[in-house]
């Protein structure tokens, strides 16, 4: 394991700074940073470096596939701390795999799916916190809740009962400019708000976007959690997106 206090050092400090501009923008919009939660974002990484993230003091972690998930938790039954995210597009046949590998999901993108992971949820005998992602943008490459659809189709999905859900989970176009990603993040914000009478549960109130390039205009729009995975861990070889 050479090599391996380095990697924690670096991602403590590269932590730190983020947090430090988690903090600048949470200020700047009269936010309490603790009340904000930064998800690392390890897809691809191995289990190695998302042990020494874990080292480093980080609790919250996202990953895009169940199977590297399952794999990667199984290989650190020993960082029982660890709090792990699904933020990438999940198929239907995997939610009883995705139900007993993750703590949250973030991306719910239809009521089928949140059949699903009801029925999976019910037979681990568990709630689930959930997020419905939804697609602002309407970029057909994104999948999500149409946001004109998703006030008639929310009493549905509150009514499932073996999921808890915290709000909703969006990802902003690629390459946008500040005043269209401020305007999607908005747009979330004000879906969130429209959508609190149909879940009436007092955990209704997360929205989960921001990303490395976006994450201070998703705070200042109100994202609760962002999802950061290059500010802290570099460029990864294999991008992929959800
Ligand atoms: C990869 C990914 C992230 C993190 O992106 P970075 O640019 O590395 O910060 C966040 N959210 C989702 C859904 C992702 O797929």
């Amino acid at each position: 394991m050479v090599g391996t206090i380095g990697t924690i050092e670096v991602i403590a400090e590269r932590v730190a700074a983020v947090q430090v501009r988690i903090a600048a923008a949470a200020a700047r919009s009269g936010k309490d940073p603790a009340s904000l939660t930064l998800i690392a974002v390890t897809k691809t990484l191995d289990a190695e470096t998302v042990r020494a993230a874990s080292l480093a003091g980080l609790r919250e972690v996202g990953e895009n596939k169940v199977q590297e998930a399952y794999a990667k938790r199984g290989e650190l039954l020993d960082q029982p701390l660890l709090h792990w995210h699904l933020i990438g597009h999940l198929q239907r046949n995997k939610a009883r795999r995705a139900a007993s590998t993750f703590d949250t999901i973030h991306s719910v993108d239809s009521l089928e799916l949140a059949t699903a992971l009801n029925e999976a949820a019910s037979a681990q005998g568990r709630d689930l916190p959930v997020f419905a992602q939804v697609n602002i943008s309407g970029e057909s490459t994104k999948s999500g809740f149409i946001p004109r659809l998703f006030s008639q189709q929310a009493a549905a999905l509150a009514r499932l009962p073996a999921l808890r859900w915290r709000g909703l989970m969006t990802i902003a176009p690629e390459g946008a400019d500040t005043e269209t990603l401020r305007a999607v993040f908005a747009a979330t914000r004000r879906l969130r708000d429209a959508a609190a009478a149909v879940f009436p549960s007092t955990t209704w109130n997360a929205l989960s976007m921001g990303m490395t390039n976006d994450f201070e205009i998703a705070i200042e729009e109100g994202a609760t959690h962002v999802r950061v995975g290059r500010a802290i861990f570099g460029e990864r070889t294999e991008t992929v997106r959800a």
